[in-house]
């Protein structure tokens, strides 16, 4: 499969998204700031819903807009 392909697992509302960098902090293997956008952005989605990280876990529930969503349809 190409990346462009990778099934979106994990999206960010960015209508939610206040920037505030507590995802990226706290794993930021999945989550990083576009440096032109500014945007917060997922980095790398995990290979399935099975397979998402602790990390990834924690940074989610962590989120003080609940902005990040788990796409598992
Ligand atoms: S934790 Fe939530 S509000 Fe904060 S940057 Fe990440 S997605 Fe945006």
């Amino acid at each position: 499969m190409s990346q462009g392909l990778v099934k979106k697992i994990i999206v960010i509302d960015q209508n939610l998204c206040l920037n505030c960098q507590t995802c990226t902090l706290l794993d930021p293997e999945t989550f990083h700031q576009d440096p032109k956008t500014q945007k917060v952005e997922i980095k790398k989605q995990p290979e399935s819903f099975e397979k998402i990280k602790e990390d990834t876990k924690i940074a989610i529930e962590s989120c003080p807009q609940k902005a990040i969503k788990i796409n598992n349809s």
